[in-house]
């Protein structure tokens, strides 16, 4: 065993029952793919944590907390000191492993926790000789077992002890790929990676739709789309996404329907569209990133009618929040500064002046007769484009 190693701490996924050990094949996966660049460790499972371990010299440990701390199904992660499992090795690797923060503290406690019931030393047996050790070595400190600046804690398991500082808290959430598969439509925003990751969180992989309309959006919009899933795939996981070209579709919606309409109905097409990729790419619900209020097409009203055309359940992850919300977690996911840069999006370029806020079904209905819908989608579906996007 090395001298240092990663301890994960599995959340939610332990109370799944029978599915638990195909939730923890899915997780281990999911984490060893995202410690494929950090070089070689072995990750492996006992009792709810997952112990990862560096295999070479040139192992990066820094990189690897930082990928495990995006993995979903991890509620927390912690860097280790190893040692035998004697109770002196335990007091000596202690008092080395913590030397900097214990330096710092002026105030500590000890816990320990022994899932071996073999140890000879009971949990608070090991507290009270690691915690003594600790003070003959830092005299300067004093004991406080109610708001102690840092907590020591010891881990006595099967093969090794370990100590450590505070668990970091992880991603939460649960392993992306046991939740099925679900289709983002994304754009350039701020709203959709945020809708995106948040279905991530509760397991479901990614596929992402995208509407273009050169020449009136340009190819800088859609690499920032790109970029901005690479974001939400160092938690996702790989995302494959899909091109759509709307810009025929568009002019005949600007050049034909109601202009009070337009917004509507555009966005009726889209999920049309998204809909179809979706089955074929065997996807059984969308994501998008609306917001109840938030803009025209995102009243009650508008939101019915576009919905209407559903047929896979539409799942609105922000609906209930506020963009003040939104932005903290587009900041935590280190998406804002991308979905910020100013760049047109498909939704943008035609809006009309008076879009109507409080649409009417059949108006809506009537309205979209003016153009040969089902062709003018045939016509967009027939040059997706497709690709797969990696975490950067
Ligand atoms: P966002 O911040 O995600 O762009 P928004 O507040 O700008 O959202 P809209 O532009 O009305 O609101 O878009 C609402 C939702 O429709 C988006 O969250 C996204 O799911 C979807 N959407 C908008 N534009 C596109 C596009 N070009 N391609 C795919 N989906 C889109
Ligand atoms: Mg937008």
């Amino acid at each position: 065993m090395p001298q240092e190693v990663i301890l994960l701490k599995l959340g939610e996924i332990a109370l799944k029952g029978l599915n638990r050990k195909s939730f923890e094949d899915v997780l281990l996966k999911n984490i060893r793919r995202r410690l494929q660049s950090a070089g070689a460790f072995s990750v492996s499972s006992r009792q709810s944590t997952v112990y990862v371990v560096p295999e070479e010299e040139s192992a990066d440990l820094d990189l690897a907390e930082e990928r495990v701390s995006q993995v979903f199904g991890v509620v927390g992660y912690v860097r280790a000191g190893v040692c035998e499992k004697d109770l002196d090795a335990i007091c000596a690797r202690a008092a080395s492993y913590l030397e900097e923060s214990l330096e710092e503290a002026s105030t500590f406690k000890v816990e320990c926790k022994r899932s071996d019931k073999k140890f000879p030393y009971k949990s608070p047996e090991i507290s009270a000789e690691v915690g003594h050790a600790l003070l003959e070595r830092f005299p300067h400190l004093q004991v406080d077992v109610h708001n102690p600046d840092l907590t020591v804690r010891v881990e006595v398991r099967e093969r090794y002890a370990f100590v450590h500082g505070e668990v970091k808290p992880g991603a939460g959430g649960i392993p992306v790929g046991t939740g099925g598969k679900a289709a983002v439509l994304i754009s350039g925003g701020l709203d959709s990676p945020v809708a995106a990751w948040r279905m991530a969180r509760r397991g479901v992989e990614l596929t992402a739709v995208h509407f273009a309309s050169p020449p009136y959006t340009s190819e800088l919009a859609r690499e920032k789309v790109k970029r901005l899933l690479r974001r939400v795939a160092r938690y996702a996981g790989r995302i494959k996404f899909i091109t759509v070209n709307f810009t025929h579709l568009q002019e005949e919606i600007r050049d034909k329907c109601p202009s009070e309409l337009s917004t509507v109905i555009l966005r009726r097409f889209m999920l049309r569209a998204a809909e179809r990729v979706a089955r074929d790419e065997g996807c059984a619900a969308l994501i998008t990133g609306e917001s109840l209020g938030q803009v025209a097409s995102q009243t009650l009203q508008a939101i019915a009618c576009t919905d209407a055309v559903a047929t896979l359940p539409v799942f609105r992850p922000l609906i209930g929040s506020d963009k003040a919300e939104i932005v903290k977690t587009a900041y935590q996911i280190d998406t804002y500064d991308i979905s910020i840069e100013p760049f047109e999006d498909c939704c943008t370029i035609f809006t009309p002046k008076h879009p109507r806020t409080k649409p009417i079904l059949h108006f809506v209905e009537a309205g979209e007769q003016a153009i040969d819908g089902e062709a003018l989608l045939e016509e967009s579906l027939e040059t997706l484009e497709t690709e797969w996007v990696y975490p950067d």
